[in-house]
Parts: structure tokens; C-alpha cells; sequence
């Protein structure tokens, strides 16, 4: 598999408890380098249109009040295989059903707090890291 890119974002629960750092570690120690990284608070209209393909479900309201709620980190995230291990490492949606040693296993709150985003397809990925980072502001 080659190297690919893929989009990440550090939730408000994350940067509120300082886990900024904790989180990076399990990227890196995965072999994913971050490659781009901003720490932003996003607008309404920022978090309504990344996440305009759930606007029909019951929890969007509640999804876009928690993200705009706290400062959030976005990255880039570079490696082997980068959208499928990015995802592996971060477990699954809900904590609960999430295997031992993930990210949302060790620090998620709840299925609605649960401390990264991972683009879930290499498509997904160019239009979610081109909806927030310019080409110059990702350095491989
Ligand atoms: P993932 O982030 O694992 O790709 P989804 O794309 O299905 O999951 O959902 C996007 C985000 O919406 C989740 O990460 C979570 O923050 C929130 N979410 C998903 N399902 C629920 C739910 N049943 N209740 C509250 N929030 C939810
Ligand atoms: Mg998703």
C-alpha cells in the first residue's frame, strides 16, 4: 500500500483535558508523521459544512454545538495505508464497542465526545484536508 494522506481532527473533550499530546504519541509510535497541524476554533459554518453529510441525522445539532464549542486541532496525517490505520488507531465511533489500546478506547467520553475525527476514505480524506488547509501548509 502507498503512502497516502489522510484527515484528522483532535475534538474539543481532547484539547480541553491536554490530550493534544498524548493522542500524537499514538500516531507517531503507529508511523503516521503529522504533516500539517493548526489548533483553530472552528465557526458554525466551518463545522456545519465538514459535517453536511450528517445533517439529516438526529445528532447534528448536538455534533455541531460540541465541536464548535472548544478550540479543536486539524492535521494532516501522512503514512502507509494512512486512512485505514489512522482509523485503526483511533477504535471504533462508540467507546464502548472500541478495541483496547485506541485512542477512543483510552480517552473518548461518549459517542458523541470522542476525541478524533478520521477521514474514513482516501476521497474523503482530499476533500476534508482541502476544505481546511491550503497546499503550502502541509510540508511532507
Ligand atoms: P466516525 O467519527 O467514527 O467516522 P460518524 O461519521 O458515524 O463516526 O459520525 C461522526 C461523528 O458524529 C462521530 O465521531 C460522533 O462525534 C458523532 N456521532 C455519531 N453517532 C452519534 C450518536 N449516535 N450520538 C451522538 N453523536 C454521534
Ligand atoms: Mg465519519
Amino acid at each position: 500500500m502507498a503512502t497516502q494522506r489522510t484527515f484528522s481532527i483532535l475534538k474539543p473533550d481532547a484539547t480541553r483535558r491536554n490530550l493534544t499530546g498524548a493522542i500524537n504519541q499514538k500516531f507517531e509510535e503507529n508511523g503516521l508523521r503529522i504533516v500539517a497541524q493548526k489548533r483553530i476554533h472552528m465557526t458554525r459554518d466551518q463545522a456545519e459544512g465538514f459535517y453536511a453529510v450528517h445533517k439529516e441525522r438526529p445528532f447534528f445539532g448536538e455534533l455541531v454545538e460540541f465541536m464548535i464549542s472548544e478550540p479543536v486541532v486539524i492535521q494532516v496525517l501522512e503514512g502507509e495505508d494512512a486512512v485505514k490505520k489512522n482509523r485503526d488507531i483511533m477504535g471504533a465511533t462508540n467507546p464502548e464497542e472500541a478495541d483496547a489500546g485506541t485512542i477512543r478506547k483510552e480517552y473518548a467520553l461518549s459517542i458523541g465526545e470522542n476525541s478524533v475525527h478520521g477521514s474514513d476514505s482516501d476521497e474523503n480524506a482530499a476533500i476534508e484536508i482541502a476544505y481546511f488547509f491550503k497546499d503550502d501548509e502541509i510540508v511532507g
